[in-house]
């Protein structure tokens, strides 16, 4: 029959518990980077809001800060507006006291500028129409981003400038240039990008004021959804998808003052990024534990099969020998039950076996040894070579005593005489029915002339033995030797059968030998 491909159970423990763990060690780490990325974004999230609101915060107070200072050069020049001199010398002043402006100007009700620090080509000229509307409401306020005439991209707080007793004469105004190293990059710059992290913040108009990305500035955006959230008024955190397609998480706060708004971003890759490192060091981490578990169980696996194949091979052999399943280590309660009943199945089995051999080899009415048995012990003999004497060994007359007594009295007579013979064995000699009447009996390493004293004994025996019905029988005995090598055991067992012919004929109840051939 053609044997079918099976994995044994060694392979089969290893190959389940391998998929068990590395489906565990999956899952979790699967799990573990779900949770934690959630948990980054969150904390991200957080962390750019905070950021932003920082920022934000940090943005006020500068702008804060300038319109005190502008405050106070608006009253100083108010208390001499007509001597020019002193107006300068006022800007001067405060451009030198403080860093917070690039440039400083007056400019009068009309437009016209009327003074301005540093020194620039700009004495005189006008500002634009646009511009003077913002300033029409003679209130403070942060003009829209413009370019000066020198080319400067510029965001200017202005002042109005009054006299005491409430006369509008013009406004101070400070040039806080946009590109380049400028007080607004010094203030929200951050010292650190690697992680592709970046700021910015916008003007009402949605116009980029600063950018860690220099080019940008004064960009106008639209269409983003975090610039249009911040510029309500609105502080919070969300995932968007920036202006270059990459996925990005933001926070944003705004400025009340000016209406502006600060936006703090982080790539999502690099929150991926520095998840995936985590969970990389975890997988290295985990690798030595994990391969002492597989061999844990590989070390279990093969004592779990162990017995089991044992076992098995032990029922391979089942009929032929005695079960050694005894010496198997049987650990496990399974594994126990099986060598319990396989130890117990060969025990009756080879009862069962030994019983159907002894009695296949036996006589059943004399119950000595049968002819097949002594096809057995006669290969036995020859194979050891040991010289024996032959005695056969015949009822006189048995007939008659069946004729007379009857059948089963004849049965009686046979098994007596087998018990009479048995007495006179040692433990090495051999005997058996030959067949009716006639018996065989090998007596090993016994000469023939002492083989004729043991059959004569027997003769005389037999001779003075009551029967049952107070039967008495003879015997005629014939004798030979085997030397164990020179003949075959046949013609021994044909020379005592000669011998016991000539018993017969030299008139019954004898024993009658033939010299050893
Ligand atoms: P001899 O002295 O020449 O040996 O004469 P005998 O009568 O013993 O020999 P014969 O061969 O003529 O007869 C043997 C008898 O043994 C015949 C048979 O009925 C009887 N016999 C053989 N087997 C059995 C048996 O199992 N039981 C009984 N009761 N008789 C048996
Ligand atoms: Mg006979
Ligand atoms: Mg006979």
């Amino acid at each position: 029959m053609k044997r079918a491909f099976r994995v044994d159970l060694k392979k089969l423990i290893l190959a389940l518990a391998t998929c068990g763990v590395l489906l565990t060690s999956f899952n979790t780490l699967f799990a573990s980077y779900q949770v934690h990325k959630n948990a980054f974004i969150k904390d991200t999230l957080h962390a750019n809001r905070v950021y932003a609101t920082k920022l934000a915060q940090v943005t006020e107070l500068f702008l804060q800060s300038v319109n005190s200072q502008l405050n106070v050069s608006a009253y100083h020049i108010s208390q001499r507006f007509d001597d020019l001199n002193a107006v300068n010398q006022e800007l001067e002043r405060l451009l030198s006291q403080t860093n917070s402006f690039d440039s400083l100007v007056v400019v009068n009700p009309q437009g016209q500028i009327i003074a301005v620090k540093p020194d620039l080509d700009i004495l005189g000229m006008s500002i634009s129409p646009a511009q003077l509307r913002q300033v029409k409401h003679q209130q403070p306020i942060v003009l829209d981003p413009f370019r000066s005439p020198a080319d400067n991209l510029m965001v200017s707080p202005t002042y109005p400038i009054r006299t005491s007793d409430g006369k509008y004469l013009g406004f101070v105004a400070g040039g806080i240039y946009l590109q380049g190293e400028t007080i607004l990059s010094r203030l929200l710059g951050r010292h650190h990008y690697v992680d592709g992290s970046y700021l910015y913040v916008v003007d009402g108009q949605s116009r980029i004021l600063y950018h860690a990305n220099a080019s940008r500035i004064g960009e106008q955006v639209f269409g983003n959804a975090v610039i249009n959230e911040v510029l309500k008024g609105r502080v919070g955190a969300s995932e968007i998808v920036n202006s270059t397609g990459i996925q990005m998480i933001a926070g944003f706060a705004p400025v009340p003052m000016t209406g502006w708004g600060v936006v703090s971003q982080r790539p999502m890759a690099s929150i991926l990024n520095e998840l995936g490192a985590t969970h990389k060091a975890v997988i290295y981490s985990s690798i030595p534990f994990t391969v002492l578990i597989l061999a844990l169980i590989l070390v279990v696996g093969v004592q779990i099969a162990k017995p089991l194949t044992l076992l098995a091979k032990q029922l391979a052999t089942f009929n032929r020998q005695q079960s050694d399943a005894t010496r198997i280590f049987a650990w496990y309660f399974e594994a126990a039950n099986l060598k319990h009943t396989l130890i117990q199945s060969n025990r009756s089995v080879r009862r069962v076996i030994k019983a159907l051999d002894t009695d296949r080899k036996t006589d059943k009415l004399t119950s000595l040894h049968n002819r097949l048995s002594l096809e057995y012990w006669l290969e036995n003999a020859i194979r050891n070579e040991v010289g024996l004497s032959v005695l056969a060994i015949d009822i006189d007359h048995f007939k008659r005593i069946n004729d007379i007594h009857g059948h089963s009295t004849g049965d009686g007579v046979l098994k007596e005489l087998a018990a009479l013979m048995v007495c006179n064995a040692r433990s090495d000699d051999f005997i058996c029915r030959a067949g009716g009447e006639e018996f065989l009996m090998f007596l090993p390493k016994i000469a023939l002339n002492e083989a004729l004293c043991i059959a004569e004994r027997l003769r005389k025996q037999v001779f003075e033995h009551t029967m049952p019905q107070n039967i008495k029988i003879t015997v005629s005995i014939g004798v030979a030797y085997w030397q164990g090598n020179t003949t075959t055991i046949e013609e021994a067992i044909e020379l005592a059968d000669q011998a016991l012919y000539r018993a017969k004929h030299t008139g019954r109840n004898r024993s009658c030998c033939i010299d050893a051939v």
